[in-house]
């Protein structure tokens, strides 16, 4: 049985990395919010989604 809370916990958008909630990107298979992504990135060499 699925509760309501984990329902919402399935949807709810959530970083990856920091945990933060909000804007959060799910390009790559990443979900990781803006400032993570951005440190990803650079360290994986995605310049180009700055
Ligand atoms: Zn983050």
């Amino acid at each position: 049985m699925i509760s309501d809370k984990e329902e919402k916990d399935k949807k709810a958008q959530k970083c990856n990395r920091c945990g933060a909630r909000g804007a959060v990107y799910h390009q790559m298979g990443l979900n990781l919010c803006r400032r993570c992504f951005r440190e990803i990135a650079a360290k994986m060499g995605f310049k180009k989604y700055e």
